[in-house]
């Protein structure tokens, strides 16, 4: 039978205990269940015995608390990669990537199954658009990696469990396409009495959706912004990411300044070298003379090869070179990303190291 209760995992702290309110239930009963799911976390209702048994039939009723299955797991070779394929309770699978990166542990989630912007070197957009996401079903992926953190115990020397204490929305999926969702589950996350995840260490990347980075500075989100620019030209971009037609580079653009002057914040610029195709000495000079004048950091990752596209990964020589250019003619930051985890082609085939704003 479908499920047809809510998931106590769609739901942030202040709903919970509006929720258990309606059914004249204490909030000290809402703060229980809150730490019993992201501090304990559980895995059912039965798992939360302390509660009185109303509290517990009320949940059981009415909510469920679904917990992704592990259908496929893979490990990098240098052990510092995880990635997980998760079946949702529709059966349909995402994908989920811990990494850890200076003892810090990274979680990598997606926002859809599928993705509807069909860039041409990426292994989600090759799939096409299945669905968006349930908030719960982003929070969900988080808890699976503080569960494994859990699993290991409390490590020598330490009073608690390690925490997830970054995480990004660069797994399969444009966050921006499916916005409510994500803002949802993105306070979820941050809650201080729950995975208590700082919003300075929330990276959301996206292709380029020009009205969800106008939103996100109006509304002032406070994650962190990476923006997918991979090419420094229309047409270029265009030709790698069809998403770039309909919200051109010089839109994107003025959304991007203003986004930064809004905020008062930078920019991290997402640049997947392709040998050959945008690691050349020109490109980098358009790159730079596009983003002068914005607070900005690029991220130069080489490609992971995906089956659907030809291209192959930028060259270490070209990659140094672009970054020599970038700082010595246009003073602007960037890094070069290992490419760790490539092995298991981590974060769906397109996560290569390193995500901006880690630290
Ligand atoms: N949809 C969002 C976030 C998910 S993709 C976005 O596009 O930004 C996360 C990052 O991985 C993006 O910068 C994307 O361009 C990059 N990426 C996708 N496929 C890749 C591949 N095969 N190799 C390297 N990076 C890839
Ligand atoms: Fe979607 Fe991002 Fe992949 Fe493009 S790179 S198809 S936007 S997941």
């Amino acid at each position: 039978m479908p499920e047809t209760r809510i998931s106590l995992l769609d739901l942030t702290r202040a709903e919970l205990a509006a929720r258990l309110a309606e059914r004249g239930l204490s909030p000290v009963h809402a703060a229980r269940v809150w730490s019993y799911l992201y501090w304990d976390c559980v895995s059912s209702v039965e798992e939360m015995p302390d509660l009185p048994a109303k509290v517990r039939a009320y949940l059981e009723e009415e909510f469920s608390l679904p917990v992704p299955a592990v259908a496929n797991e893979a490990h990098s070779a240098d052990g510092f990669t995880r990635k997980f394929l998760l079946a949702l309770a529709d059966g349909r699978q995402i994908e989920t990537v811990a990494m850890r990166f200076t003892g810090r542990m990274t979680a990598c989630v997606s926002t859809q199954v599928g993705c509807a912007m069909g860039c041409v070197f990426c292994a989600t957009g090759q799939q096409g658009f299945q669905r968006h996401l349930a908030p719960g079903e982003i929070v969900a992926q988080a808890l699976h990696i503080q569960r494994l953190l859990r699993a290991r115990g409390i490590a020598p020397g330490q009073t608690a469990y390690e925490r997830l204490r970054n995480l990004v929305l660069m797994g399969m999926g444009e966050p921006l396409h499916n916005y409510e969702a994500v803002m949802q589950a993105v306070e979820i996350l941050r809650a201080s009495s729950g995975l208590a995840i700082a919003a300075s260490r929330i990276t959301l990347s996206t292709v380029g959706v020009v009205p969800g980075i106008v939103r996100l500075a109006d509304e002032a989100r406070p994650m962190s912004l990476a923006v997918s620019l991979h090419a420094a030209t229309a047409e270029e971009r265009a030709a790698l990411m069809p998403a770039a037609r309909r919200w051109p580079l010089d839109e994107l653009m003025n959304a991007c300044r203003y986004y930064c002057e809004k905020l008062q914040r930078r920019i991290f610029f997402e640049w997947t070298l392709i040998d050959g195709q945008n690691d050349t000495e020109a490109q980098a000079h358009t790159l730079g003379a596009l983003l002068r004048g914005l607070p900005a950091q690029v991220n130069l990752i080489p490609l992971n090869p995906t089956t659907g596209f030809g291209g192959r990964p930028g060259q270490g020589l070209a990659a140094k070179r672009f970054q020599q250019i970038l700082d010595e003619h246009y003073g602007l930051p960037s890094t070069i990303r290992q490419r760790r985890g490539v092995d298991i082609a981590a974060g769906c085939g397109q996560l290569a190291g390193a995500p901006p704003g880690v630290r």
